[in-house]
């Protein structure tokens, strides 16, 4: 008999703070630069240098404590980290320990459900190793995210599948992007997870032994990381094992966890009060202006644009999805004022294109010249279904539709003359659809229309077309 097991997960997540300059020095906050070219003796760790404490990043740690409902504490205090590793010269990094900033809260699963945070608390990141291919034993370090700013955010160790996890996972990063507080780029490492799982026999409440799976740096990654562990875990107690604590490395190429070298797990991190840092002070009116100035989040937003654009809820909900698609829905509404057209269009063309293109970022055309595309619509000067092929045209060019509708010939046909041409052709070589339709079967019509503006190549003028069509099979009624 085999017994039944139940994973338990706990999440900590790495977001890198939207700011200007870094948590403790005036040196930029920024991705992509050269290496070590970001730096100064503060964040280099040089002796007899003093840090300064961030007052934006302090904003945004308190902001998204806010947003997801955390206690925000009056007085935080620092703490030193001690490590050693190549990529932090200080041999510590500051961070905050019994006293952090924000403590509860929780992460919505936009499912009704809602996982408990422990903390948020504010630290400095490290610099980045590399292990360039060929570099036989070589390492190289970049010190250029040493002392960049950080809020780890980290829940209770209740969330029981690999789907919550990832679901979790969203929603926080969704959160964190509506409130500006990181930018969520999960490639460049400005959000970061890491997992604990452990298992227990289902029934039990006391935890099993956990083990810390990092290297989690994409949804999917997330997901398979924590499936293929809690796998691992179930094969070694079924055979009659026991689980080791110890830090594994998600492999995503390979797909398995792999375990740290012993020398990567020391933690033993001898925490103390840092002694070049007052404690944090947060006075009533600071937290209150943070308040005053929390952007809309997901929720209210998904509401506002039911309530204010007369969206359905599922629409809205779509629209919603990233702080940037809802912000170019809004722009393109305010440049044509039809906002159902509008979320018709993104629904649909839109988001069919995107998908075709493999991606989640939006489709390099602006709001403005959505918007001028679907004023030409209105206007008669193209069809709708001519607009999709000056849509297409648009993304793969880059160039204007008022342009594109000219280059390619789209310009909508609403002359009498040349539409009743095309219908008297279609309709001459389709006699058996025409008798169908005159015999009373109504769908035939439908098969006509789309005959119809085939022969046009999408430009005939639906409005003029459907009543022509209809009229021109009645006057063959003998
Ligand atoms: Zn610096």
């Amino acid at each position: 008999m085999t017994a039944r097991y139940e994973p338990v997960i706990g999440l900590e997540v790495h977001a890198q703070l939207m700011t200007r300059t870094k948590i403790f020095c005036g040196c930029e906050n920024r991705f992509g630069a050269p290496p070590n070219t970001l730096v100064c003796p503060v964040c280099l760790g040089m002796p007899g240098v003093l840090p300064v404490l961030n007052e934006r990043a302090v904003e945004l740690a308190i902001r998204a404590g806010n947003a997801l409902g955390c206690d925000i504490r009056a007085r935080s205090i620092f703490a030193r980290k001690n490590y050693f590793y190549p990529d932090l010269p200080k041999g510590y990094q500051i961070s905050q320990f019994d006293r952090p900033i924000c403590e509860g809260g929780h992460v919505p699963l936009g499912d009704g459900r809602s996982i408990e945070l422990t903390r948020i608390h504010l630290e400095e990141d490290a610099g980045k190793s590399f292990h360039p291919e060929g570099g036989g034993e070589q390492s190289l370090v970049d010190l250029n995210r040493c002392g960049v700013p950080l809020i780890e955010i980290v829940s209770e160790p209740a969330i029981f599948s690999a789907e919550d996890a990832y679901s979790y996972l969203v929603n926080l990063k969704r959160i964190l992007e509506y409130t500006e507080v990181c930018d969520g780029n999960m490639e460049q490492g400005s959000l970061r997870c890491d997992a604990n799982v452990s298992l227990r026999p289902v029934g039990k409440k006391t935890l099993g032994t956990k083990t810390e799976l990092k290297n989690l740096n994409s949804f999917r990654a997330t997901r398979l990381g924590i499936e293929a562990e809690i796998a691992r875990q179930e094969k070694v107690l079924a055979g009659g094992g026991t689980i080791r604590q110890e830090t594994l490395q998600w492999d995503a190429e390979r797909g398995v966890p792999v375990a740290m070298r012993s020398k990567e797990e020391a933690h033993d991190y001898r925490y103390f009060p840092e002694p070049d840092l007052p404690p944090l002070l947060l006075s009533q009116q600071k937290l209150q202006a943070v308040r005053d100035s929390m952007p809309e989040l997901p929720a209210a937003k998904r509401e506002r644009f039911q309530t204010e654009y007369g969206l359905r809820e599922y629409d809205a909900g779509v629209l919603t999805d990233s702080a940037q698609f809802a912000r170019f829905f809004e722009t393109v509404v305010k440049h044509f004022p039809h906002a159902d057209r509008v979320a018709n269009f993104l629904m649909g063309p839109y988001l069919r294109l995107q998908k075709e293109q493999e991606g989640d970022d939006l489709l390099p055309v602006t709001p403005e010249a959505l918007a001028e595309l679907l004023a030409l619509e209105k206007g008669g000067t193209v069809s709708p279904a001519a607009g999709r092929q000056v849509f297409e045209a648009m993304v793969r060019t880059g160039k204007g539709p008022a342009d594109l509708v000219k280059e390619l010939g789209l310009e909508q046909i609403s002359d009498d003359g040349a539409l009743q041409t095309v219908v008297d052709e279609v309709l001459a070589a389709n006699p058996e659809q025409v008798a169908e339709f005159l015999g009373g079967k109504e769908k035939v019509l439908g098969f006509l229309m789309g005959q119809v503006m085939k022969a046009t190549r999408g430009k005939g003028n639906p409005k003029v077309l459907t009543p022509m069509l209809r009229s021109s099979i009645e006057a063959k009624r003998g």
